[in-house]
């Protein structure tokens, strides 16, 4: 597998599975905008990389929410590297609260986000990538959420189902112009998000190790080795699928 010559755009690219993805685009050649609202993060996570990968990877602060902010993202990329042919739809969070006491705020917010997010992105990319009339890559970050029902995430839930539907109907409507778009679905990795929930350590964490073969949570890097495969040429034939990356939760 080899990413040398793609430019990739990665949200949410300053920490966890975000960060992870970044590492394994780059060790596999290509270049990284990460593209994170935390631009403080985002900026010493490419100055860190640049010293192993120079010149192969900056940094733009923003929200997926707003389009003005991905362009300005695509631009910088293209600027630096050249057309940008692959995009990463990785930035998330959530707030947990049961249905019954979920604010209308917190739902909007968690939804747009995380499937807002990824069509804005998807958009943009699609457009630039036909304008330049080369191939391109999109992969979402779902979650076993898709399928799953997890109390207090009813927001979250609908989101990342919305996303793996998202991911059809884009690889549908842009497979004519070259362009596949894929998903991974996470079990329950180690991250900030899930470490300061207390996810992985509670209950919530001992019942997903119980409904999983495999055994353990999972690690960031488990799920970018995913992605790095999803983006390669390797994966050519491969459009409009959620891939479940969870230990083999999602079977039992
Ligand atoms: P994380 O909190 O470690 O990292 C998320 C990153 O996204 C952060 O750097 C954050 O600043 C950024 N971000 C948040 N909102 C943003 C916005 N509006 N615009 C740009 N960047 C934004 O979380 P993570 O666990 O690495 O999660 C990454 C993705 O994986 C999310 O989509 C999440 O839903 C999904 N996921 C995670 C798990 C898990 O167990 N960790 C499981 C399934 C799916």
């Amino acid at each position: 597998m080899s990413l040398t010559g793609n430019i990739a755009v990665v949200t949410g690219g300053a920490a966890g599975i975000g960060y992870a993805i970044v590492e394994a685009l780059l060790e596999q050649g290509a270049s990284v905008m990460i593209f994170d609202l935390n631009g403080i993060v985002a900026a010493e996570a490419a100055a860190s990389l640049s010293k192993q990968y120079k010149g192969r990877v900056a940094s733009c602060p923003g929200s997926v929410t707003s389009t003005s902010d991905l362009d300005a993202a695509f631009d910088s990329a293209e600027g630096l590297f050249g057309p940008v042919d692959v995009l990463i739809n990785n930035a998330g969070f959530s707030t947990i609260a049961p249905l019954m006491h979920l604010t209308e705020e917190d739902w909007t917010r968690v939804l747009s986000v995380l499937t807002t997010g990824p069509f804005l992105g998807t958009k943009i990319l699609a457009n630039r990538a036909v304008k330049h009339g080369i191939p391109a890559n999109v992969v979402n970050t779902s979650s076993l959420n898709y399928k799953a029902a997890t109390n207090g995430l009813a927001h979250y839930c609908t989101a990342k189902a919305g996303v793996s539907q998202f991911t059809k109907v884009a690889a549908s409507e842009l497979g004519q112009y070259g362009i596949r778009v894929n998903a991974v679905a996470p079990g329950l990795v180690r991250t900030n998000l899930t470490e300061s929930a207390g996810l992985t350590t509670g209950l919530s964490g001992q019942r997903f190790l119980e409904r999983t073969p495999l055994g353990r949570v999972g690690e960031p890097r488990d799920v970018a080795k995913v992605v790095a495969f999803l983006v390669s040429s390797d994966a050519g034939w491969i459009t409009g699928q959620t891939i479940s990356v969870d230990g083999g939760n999602e079977i039992r």
